[in-house]
């Protein structure tokens, strides 16, 4: 397998250098790209002309949101192969819909599926030998927003001790020792978990509060982003009976231990 990468043309604070668009190889030939984001014509030509004279059997993406998905259904046409992801979403509407536990084979280079919903509901990554294609459920060098913690932190549970030993992100550079940057997340996130549980015990009572104090050392241009998280974090801790919840705000008073 050969793997390479194309740097979409939009950094920034939500996307940090950019969207990284994976380009695997069988090692004969066929190939795959994996995430290739925004519509953008600079992008494509660069994707393009390092495919080459290659085949192009697929485009795939690891979820629909916008730095992502949109030029994955215009590329497939233009190639006449297969758009393929979890789900429709905004900007994409795959041909092949693959679930949790699917096979995708590319020429003689073999993709599992592992459906990982908690940064988006509609999430794959994609296992191929011992490298996993995160899109967002992992990036390089940061934390990640998530829109349903419950499902995200199993979905990190599911990825432990599984032998991996690179991961290829949607931002931010490839990491070695997976099970440690799992570990990270996982820490990362149950402290989050707590110090929003804190916050409210303090009299934060909206998202909004719990961001100011829990995110204070955050640049402000992520607290929207912070923001989606914190509610995650928010139904979660009421799921968990911890605290009483109604929209983004907390009714009553929780008890402290
Ligand atoms: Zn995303």
């Amino acid at each position: 397998m050969k793997i390479d990468r194309v740097l979409a043309n939009n950094s920034g604070p939500f996307t940090g250098p950019g969207t990284n668009t994976w380009i695997l190889d069988d090692g004969n030939g066929s190939v795959v790209i994996i995430d290739p984001g925004p519509v953008d014509s600079r992008h494509a030509r660069a994707i393009l002309d390092m495919i080459g004279r290659r085949t192009l059997e697929a485009v795939l993406v690891t979820h629909t949101h916008v730095d992502h998905a949109p030029m994955a259904n215009p590329l497939a046409k233009d190639f006449d192969v297969p758009a393929v992801g979890h789900a429709p979403g905004p900007q994409f509407d795959p041909d092949i819909r693959l679930l949790d536990g699917a096979r995708f084979d590319v020429g003689s280079l073999r993709l599992d599926v592992i459906h990982t919903p908690g940064h988006s509901n509609d999430h794959l990554c994609f296992r191929a030998g011992d490298a996993l294609f995160t899109g967002d459920h992992i990036m390089g060098g940061s934390s990640v927003m998530v829109e349903a913690m419950g499902p995200y932190l199993a979905s990190l549970e599911k990825l432990k001790g599984k032998g991996l030993r690179t991961l290829h992100p949607g931002h931010g550079d490839e990491m070695d020792d997976p099970d440690t940057v799992f570990d990270w997340y996982l820490a990362h996130r149950r402290q989050r978990h707590e110090q929003i549980y804190q916050a409210i015990a303090a009299g934060s009572r909206t998202v909004s509060d719990v961001v100011e104090v829990v995110y204070a050392d955050v640049d402000s241009s992520l607290h929207p982003l912070a923001a989606r998280s914190v509610q995650a974090h928010l139904t979660l801790l009421n799921d968990e009976g911890r605290i009483p919840l109604r929209g983004d705000e907390v009714v009553v008073s929780p008890r402290v231990p």
